[in-house]
């Protein structure tokens, strides 16, 4: 039976499950939101992420950014000295600087962000203020937007989601009367380039998508712009969409085959495309994947996995490993569970499923360590530890560092995951 096949007859079966989820609260082990500048900054080719911080952060962003290998980054850390931070000096002043010194030495930047952190928060530097001032001091150079990344009680995903939110307000509006489709949620320039390929073969336009390539390119949006969400992790800013008029497509998220063929036809569906035409121009690229993919699901099949919350993909990756590769589900637990941006997930995970929302660390590592699954999705700073005992893990935030979605990626989402059961194979020989 092929993996579509089998995904197909498990939607019968469960679209009627009644999950039962379970919250936790306690402490926490996840990275902050400006981890999100690591791959905003690859996106958004030119724009600059100015963080204002503490050495604490720009450690942070050394580390999350230490685990990819790519050109030159723009992004930089304005680091708050003691004496800012006791009031002692005019951290404005100093901004001014940096931000001068910055836009000097790269002429190509035409947006900077200016990141909040929680020590600008701390001594409440007002970064909106500041983004006004240096946006006239600027203007017709460079657009200058503010955004806070700060706080423990965030996950490293909602970075992107507060960046993303900060550019509605600069998006222009969609002359009324008009209709477009706008993907939201970062996406790797080659799978932007194989999804706009599959809508214009679809005859479905014009498509836009946001975090656009050139901050100089923002999409418009209005009445008739229709929304896919890409990544499920962006609720803040389609709320802001919403409330300029747009309207959300309700799909899961297009990760494996079955995901990203339901996603599609959403648009499809909105724009009065026939089954047989999505059917048509979908083929090729299906087979191809269901090859692929076959290779990853005899890895995967019947092994059994635990998700950590970290990175708010939980629910959509879980559903992919176990309807498209056969993985057995042993706890699914998120950070924050949006029932809007999950209302298309939800009925296909299987009944009586471990779904956790929240955190309590010790309590979840205890469990992990009872339940001992063939692998484990977790934060970088839990994956050592678990290793140590002699679990397989994986860190979560390659998720959002590799290609992985559409068809053409299904198989490669799967290899993350086989990759270190392969691993620990090797290992015991
Ligand atoms: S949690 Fe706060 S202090 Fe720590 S790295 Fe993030 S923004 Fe900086």
């Amino acid at each position: 039976m092929s993996a579509a096949e089998a995904a197909a007859r498990d939607q019968a079966s469960s679209t009627c499950a009644t999950l039962e989820i379970t919250r936790e609260r306690g402490q926490r082990q996840v990275f902050c939101g400006l981890a999100g500048i690591v791959w905003l900054h690859r996106k958004i080719q030119d724009a600059f992420f100015l963080i204002v911080g503490s050495r604490t952060c720009a450690h942070l962003m050394q580390s999350a950014a230490g685990v990819m290998i790519f050109a030159e980054p723009r992004f930089a850390t304005a680091i708050l000295q003691e004496r800012d931070l006791a009031g002692m000096a005019d951290c404005n002043q100093e901004l001014d600087r940096v931000a001068a010194e910055v836009l000097e030495r790269r002429p190509d930047i035409k947006t900077l962000f200016l990141v909040g952190s929680c020590p600008s928060e701390v001594i409440k530097l007002d970064l909106g203020k500041a983004a006004e001032r240096l946006s006239e001091v600027y203007r017709e150079r460079v657009r200058v937007i503010d955004y806070s990344a700060s706080g423990l009680e965030t996950t490293f995903t909602q970075g992107e989601d507060v960046c993303l939110k900060s550019l509605v307000p600069q998006m222009p509006q969609l002359p009324s009367g008009e209709r477009s489709l706008l993907v939201v949620g970062t996406l790797p320039d080659v799978v932007e380039d194989q999804f706009a390929r599959l809508f214009k073969d679809l005859g479905i336009g014009p498509v836009h998508f946001l975090p656009p390539r050139h901050a100089t390119e923002f999409p418009p949006v209005g009445d008739g712009t229709s929304v896919l969400l890409a990544q499920p992790f962006v609720g803040e800013t389609l709320r802001a969409l919403v409330e300029r008029g747009a309207t959300l497509l309700k799909a899961p998220y297009p990760f494996g085959i079955e995901g990203t063929l339901a996603w599609l036809r959403a648009a499809a569906d909105a724009w009065g495309v026939s089954s047989e035409t999505l059917d048509a121009v979908t083929a090729p690229a299906i087979a191809r994947a269901e090859t692929a993919l076959a290779r990853q699901r005899q890895l995967l099949a019947g092994k059994r996995i635990s998700f950590l919350p970290d990175s708010q993909l939980e629910i959509p990756m879980a559903r992919f490993l176990r309807r498209e590769c056969g993985m057995e589900l042993v706890e699914v637990a998120t950070p924050f569970l949006d029932r809007q941006l999950m209302e298309a997930e939800l009925p296909l995970l299987p009944e009586g499923l471990r779904l956790v929302e929240g955190q309590d660390v010790e309590h979840q590592l205890d469990r992990a360590r009872e339940d001992r699954p063939d692998i484990t999705v977790c934060g970088l700073g839990l994956a050592n530890p678990l290793e140590a005992e002699g679990l397989r893990t994986k860190w979560s935030i390659e998720l959002v560092f590799t290609p992985v979605h559409g068809f053409d990626q299904a198989a490669d989402l799967a290899e993350l995951f086989a990759r270190p059961l392969v691993r620990g194979s090797l290992l015991k020989v």
